[in-house]
């Protein structure tokens, strides 16, 4: 019997997410179906409900439901604990809801696997201190980095970030003009800037001809971060294409117990 997954989110109509899990399922043999549901946050709670009892196997999960959905699910792995956010929901026969959280792993698989860079010893900023800031971080300060600094506008936003990830590794929470005199060897940008066509507002004297900047956001033209960082010399400038695939290769192991090839999927999207 095919075995039916989706992805919940408001709005969803733009959503990757079938098509490349339809990728993955054609790619590895897998029956599976895989569609998107457009859920407004308040019928969250009613419609996953309904999703469950139409016996869904697993769901990701987009803006805006990545926090609110934790209440609803009955068990958490520690990396969707730490993160405050889910982005993979595994239904059980029984009922049961356990959420997790794939975009670290998805990161750090672009980053190393797929693009070869080092954050062994690397110097990293993170741009942002959102749900996906919550996500990555763990997983950076897993590869051994010598230093980690989080800039946000919010800056106490930051700060909180930096207490609660403070046993996982040293992370400096600082503002945006704060950086001027600083370098790095990895610049992640995880706010949502993008969205209004802007920018983070950092100093461009951070950036030097080898830093890679690594932009969470993807879309079918350069973002205005890798655009910007172009422009100002960065020769490796990555769109988050990459993660969004690597995420959901993470996601299709947990339900269906084999990891598919990603190089195919990524291939047939944006650079
Ligand atoms: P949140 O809404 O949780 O956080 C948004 C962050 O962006 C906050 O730190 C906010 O700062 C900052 N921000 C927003 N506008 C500006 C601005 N104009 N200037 C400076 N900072 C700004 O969003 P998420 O963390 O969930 O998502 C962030 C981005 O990451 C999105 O674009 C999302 O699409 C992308 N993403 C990509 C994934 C992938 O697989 N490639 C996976 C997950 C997310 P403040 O706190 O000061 O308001």
């Amino acid at each position: 019997m095919t075995d039916r997954y989706g992805v919940i989110g408001h709005p969803i109509g733009h959503s990757k997410s079938p098509v490349i899990h339809r990728l993955f399922a054609a790619q590895t043999g897998e029956d599976i179906r895989y569609d998107a549901y457009d859920i407004p946050p308040e019928r969250l709670a009613e419609e996953l409900k309904s999703l469950a009892e139409e016996g869904l196997r697993g769901l990701n999960v987009t803006v805006p439901h990545k926090e609110r959905v934790i209440e609803l699910l009955d068990q958490l792995t520690d990396r969707a604990h730490l993160a405050r956010a889910v982005n993979t929901i595994t239904l059980s026969a029984n009922g049961r809801l356990d959420g997790d959280n794939t975009d670290g792993v998805g990161l750090l698989s672009d980053l190393t696997g797929n693009l070869d860079v080092s954050l062994k010893e690397a110097r990293v900023l993170v741009l942002g201190a959102g749900g996906a800031a919550r996500g990555i971080i763990p997983a950076l300060l897993g590869s051994g980095p010598r230093d980690l600094f989080i800039a946000n506008r919010v800056v106490e936003r930051a700060r909180s970030l930096a207490e609660r990830f403070d046993a996982l590794g040293k992370i400096v929470a600082c503002r945006f003009d704060e950086l001027g005199g600083q370098h790095f060897d990895l610049i992640v940008n995880a706010t949502s800037a993008g969205l209004r066509g802007e920018v983070p507002p950092f100093p461009a004297s951070i950036l030097a001809r080898d830093t890679v900047c690594y932009d969470l956001s993807y879309a079918m033209t350069p973002t205005p971060f890798v655009a910007w960082a172009r422009e100002h010399g960065v020769k490796q400038a990555h769109q988050g294409w990459g993660m969004l695939v690597e995420q959901a290769a993470e996601a299709f192991l947990i339900w269906r117990g084999v990891r598919p090839e990603t190089k195919p999927v990524r291939e047939k999207l944006p650079a």
